[in-house]
């Protein structure tokens, strides 16, 4: 729109005509206040035209009123121009409307309630109808189901397919979810591979809810199982359910369904996948006793409360040849934590990385001291890396850089590690291991024998030596099963140039019997128990008699 000096309007263009609404001839020769809507007052028209007959521009966001009476928001900018003389004699202006189209408000709408990859509703969305839900119980009424889901095998098929195979398997499962429910029923995404289901209007009688609610997850772990197509592959999946039946005496908080809900399939998942669990009381105790250990396991490297047993390991001859470093917790009554119960807490949390450093270093000053005593200067001392730890990019030169730190000899040191550590990504921990092993770190592999492991793949692993796990030497000497499984372990132990160790060894029986197998190293109570530096030194001083 072009104004003469006197602000009369001269001229418009296409554009002025189709937001306005006035053509030409009707904005010609009028001012522009045409266009105004009644939202500023003067005072703000007032201050625009001083800035502009000061400044020569203005720019800003006004409301104005089209021809129809629709008020719109624009973007405007007003330039001064001014003739020979020094005096203005036009003003130019430009403006845009600014309107969100209904197209793109609805757009704004759709991605600030649904997920835009399965396009089902989000978290949000899942949480006001949870809250209608729930405002509208009555005493009596229907009972509502609540289902946290979780994919058991998403994350290997992102590591092994790559992410647009995890996301078309995601948008798969949406349609599968849905089909299984009622139109009243709401499935949404929370994110990565979990989905959430509210269902209501099940029975008023909570015996027919609960089997209302079991033939439903029966129905949803179902579907879930038959096969997927992700492009040209073909690939089976599974779910973890967590359910929570609520009603008018249930909980009135959101965060807390959905944390029973949570509860409900963390237990799923841990019984193994594919199924289905109910919330009830006691899961929540055992949650609560779980959290409760978390939360004083990370106080507890700080409170000096964690230690290091050691545990004799000896040679054909009956002579010690290295340890085992095996972690202990102690608690505040004096007693001590078995590493099974708290190894895998720490796993979860990521407390692993921290804790897993401390073993390590505290491995290296007990190799330091060993060094000052010939009783103790040869043994190689053994410590257990769990996935997480071992799996870090810098985890090989932690170790070294922890061992060159206390100036230890790599060749003293050993890793345990288990076959699931290693299966997890083999070529990974190929490179990570032959890193090591050059610098003259050994391997073992743990718990040998209850794995999958194919000689295959084992001969790949530049691993010293196997370690028979302790459930085959429990009854090795009743069971001819054992017998065969310890004798191939050894033979293949053999042909693959690798040592073999026995844990769990405490009857003479045992240690004979696998003597006459071929097992030449030995582990367990019957050569000493895991105990503490200062006991482990006077138990060597005995084996030295
Ligand atoms: P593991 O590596 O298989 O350790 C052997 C377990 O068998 C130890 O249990 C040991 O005390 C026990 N044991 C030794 N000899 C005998 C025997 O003759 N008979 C019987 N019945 N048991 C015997 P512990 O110390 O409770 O450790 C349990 C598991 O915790 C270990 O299994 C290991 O996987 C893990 N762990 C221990 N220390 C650490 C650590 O520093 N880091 C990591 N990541 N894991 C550790
Ligand atoms: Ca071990
Ligand atoms: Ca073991």
């Amino acid at each position: 729109m072009v104004t003469d000096g006197e602000r009369k309007i001269l001229r418009v263009n296409q554009a002025f005509t189709s937001i306005t609404g006035y053509g030409p001839e009707e904005a010609i020769g009028q001012l522009p206040s045409l266009l105004s809507s009644g939202h500023h007052d003067a005072a703000f028209y007032k201050a625009m035209w001083e800035n502009i007959d000061v400044h020569g521009y203005w720019a800003g966001e006004i409301w104005n009123r089209r021809k129809n009476g629709e008020i719109y928001p624009q973007r405007l900018s007003v330039t001064s121009v001014k003739g020979p003389d020094g005096e203005i004699s036009h003003y130019v202006a430009s403006f845009a409307d600014i309107t969100i189209s209904t197209a793109a408000n609805d757009e704004i709408k759709y991605l600030a309630f649904y997920d835009p990859l399965t396009q089902l509703p989000n978290r949000r969305l899942l949480m006001d109808r949870l809250s209608m839900v729930l405002a509208a119980r009555t005493r009596g009424g229907r009972y509502s189901l609540l289902m946290f889901i979780d994919l058991d095998n998403f994350k290997t098929l992102n590591d092994t397919l790559g992410h647009n195979m995890g996301d078309l398997l995601l948008q798969q499962v949406a349609r599968r979810l849905e089909k299984c429910l009622r139109q009243s029923d709401t499935v949404a995404r929370l994110g990565g591979d979990e989905f959430v289901v509210l269902v209501n209007e099940l029975s008023t009688d909570e015996t027919d809810a609960v089997r209302q609610s079991e033939t439903l997850c029966a129905k949803i772990l179902e579907t879930i199982n038959l096969p997927f197509m992700l492009g040209e592959h073909c690939f089976h999946s599974a779910a973890s359910i967590g359910a929570t039946l609520f009603h008018d005496r249930s909980p009135r908080q959101l965060e807390e369904l959905l944390k029973q809900a949570d509860i409900a399939m963390y237990q799923a998942k841990h019984g193994g996948g594919n199924s289905s669990r109910f919330f009830d009381q006691g899961m929540h105790d055992t949650a609560m006793v779980r959290a409760r250990l978390k939360y004083r396991l990370r106080q507890a490297l700080d409170l000096e409360q964690f230690e290091l047993f050691y545990q004799v390991q000896v040679g054909q001859d009956g002579r010690p040849c290295g340890a085992e470093a095996l972690l202990r917790w102690r608690q505040e009554d004096g007693s001590f934590l078995s590493p099974a119960e708290f190894i895998p807490l720490a796993e979860e949390t990521g407390f692993i990385l921290p804790l897993g450093q401390w073993v390590l270093k505290q491995a290296c000053i007990q190799l330091r001291d060993w060094e000052q005593d010939p009783l103790t200067r040869e043994l190689v001392l053994a410590i257990n890396v769990s996935a997480r730890q071992f799996h870090q990019a810098d985890f090989g030169e932690q170790v070294c850089n922890t061992l060159a730190e206390h100036g230890i000899t790599p060749t003293r040191l050993k890793l345990e590690l288990t076959e699931s550590v290693l299966l997890d990504h083999v070529e990974h921990a190929i490179a990570n291991m032959q890193a090591l092993r050059q610098s003259g770190v050994s391997f073992s592999l743990d718990d040998f024998g209850t794995g999958f492991s194919s000689l295959q793949y084992l001969k790949r692993l530049p691993l010293s030596q196997l370690k028979i796990d302790q459930s085959f030497v429990r009854e090795l000497v009743e069971d001819a099963n054992d017998q065969a499984i310890v004798l191939t372990i050894i033979s293949m132990a053999r042909s693959l140039g690798l040592d073999v160790i026995a844990e769990g060894v405490e009857t003479e029986e045992q240690r004979l019997m696998l003597t006459r197998l071929g097992c030449l190293h030995y582990q367990g109570y019957l050569f000493g128990r895991p105990v503490g530096a200062t006991e482990f030194r006077r138990m060597l001083a005995v084996f030295a008699i």
